[in-house]
């Protein structure tokens, strides 16, 4: 670990000034464009993560190499930060307890409570009336076959925690033998969803200020391929009474959460209807948002940065037509094309092993009008 002298700057009305210190839990390629955003405010990052070499590590100021159950580790930690957020919502309930007693964890611990867990988090959003997919939680095959008698086919089996990018998935079409799911979900405490049929999905991205101030981004139209995010455009294309639908839901939820920070709500749209449904939250910043950095007024980073320091939030306006699309795997080798189109923003996020299908890097096009 290097060391960075915490800041003593915390005022009567709370905010950290530039540079003070922003602990970061996750030193992935979500840590590091917060730490890029960060720098550029004057901030300092330190980053917490347990493997070696990760990619925030090189943009940040001071970085831990240690598990997220290492007590004593996270202590120095956070005593040597003004503030922890972290950039994934799988934070360990007893890590976010430790850092918390030394530093403003932000968001808060209920946002990480509600978001680890499918069942709490759609039991969350329908007590706030916001439309899920219909659903009910399973573990053993009985349940799993009572689950099916309630919710009827087709439907998506999936476990209730740590599932990303479609892991942990199993889609029971309609006249399909349930058995094998169990397979997929090994007895592991699950949901089973109905299946939503949906024309797109869009992503709504709100910060929320201390003050309590929401600012929502354009929301953006997001296209998945094998689970995983290919691209996102904005503006999306949905009607203005669902943009503002959708914009309204991810607020209450912020609203809802107390949240301070970037928060993401990814929602199926049904052209024909108008219905926004929730997929799901991300108490984060977001592989949906990459787009702002170059696109919007404020990037979702900044914007992040801006909430857990206790700035105002900034504006959010997009600055024109923008495609954002992910470099999987080998794709991050076809640099040179992207170098050589003047239109692109090209993004790499320092790791070394182009594995098929790991998130490399990400190009931006913004068509401004003319
Ligand atoms: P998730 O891990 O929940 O984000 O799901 C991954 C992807 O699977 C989503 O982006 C959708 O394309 C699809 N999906 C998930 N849940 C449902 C559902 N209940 N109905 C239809 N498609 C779904």
């Amino acid at each position: 670990m290097t060391d960075v002298p915490k800041s003593a700057t915390c005022s009567a009305t709370d905010m950290i000034a530039p540079g003070g210190t922003i602990g970061i839990l996750g030193g992935g390629q979500l840590g590091r464009m917060i730490a890029l955003a960060a720098a550029k405010l004057g901030y300092k990052c330190h980053i917490y993560c347990p493997e070696e070499n990760s990619p925030a590590f090189q943009v940040a100021n001071a970085y831990t190499v240690a598990a997220y159950d290492d007590e004593t580790r996270l202590a120095l930690f956070a005593k040597a930060v003004d503030v922890v957020t972290y950039e994934f919502e799988n934070v360990p309930a007893q890590t976010a307890k430790i850092v918390a007693q030394y530093a403003p964890l932000r968001p808060g611990a209920r946002a990480l409570e509600v978001s680890q867990d499918r069942l709490s988090e759609k039991t969350f959003l329908n007590q706030h009336h916001i439309t899920t997919a219909p659903f009910a939680p399973f573990a053993t095959l009985d349940e799993l076959r009572s689950a099916v008698q309630k919710i009827g086919k087709p439907a998506v089996a999936k476990t209730r925690r740590m599932g990303y990018d479609g892991k942990g998935q199993a889609l029971i079409k309609n006249r399909e033998n349930i058995d094998d799911v169990m397979d997929v979900t090994k007895g592991a405490d699950a949901i089973l969803e109905g299946f939503v049929t949906f024309d797109r999905e869009i992503s709504a991205i709100v910060a929320r200020a201390k003050s309590g101030d929401v600012a929502a981004f354009p929301i953006a139209e997001n296209v998945h391929t094998n689970h995983i995010l290919a691209t996102t455009t904005v503006p999306a294309n949905v009607k203005t009474i669902v943009e503002a639908k959708a914009k309204i839901m991810a607020t209450k939820i912020a609203n809802a959460l107390d949240y301070i920070g970037v928060l993401t709500v990814e929602m199926f749209i049904s052209d024909a209807t108008g219905t926004v449904t929730v997929n799901e939250l991300a108490p984060r910043v977001h592989n949906s948002g990459h787009w702002t950095i170059e696109g919007a007024e404020t990037s979702q980073f900044e914007q992040h940065v801006r909430a857990i320091c206790g700035l105002p939030l900034g504006p959010t306006d997009a600055l024109g037509t923008i495609t954002m699309k992910n470099l999987l795997g080998s794709d991050i080798l076809d640099f040179e094309k992207y170098f050589n189109d003047p239109k692109v923003h090209y993004h790499h996020y320092g790791k070394k092993h182009p594995r098929k299908g790991r998130k490399m890097g990400h190009v931006t096009w913004v068509e401004t009008a003319k």
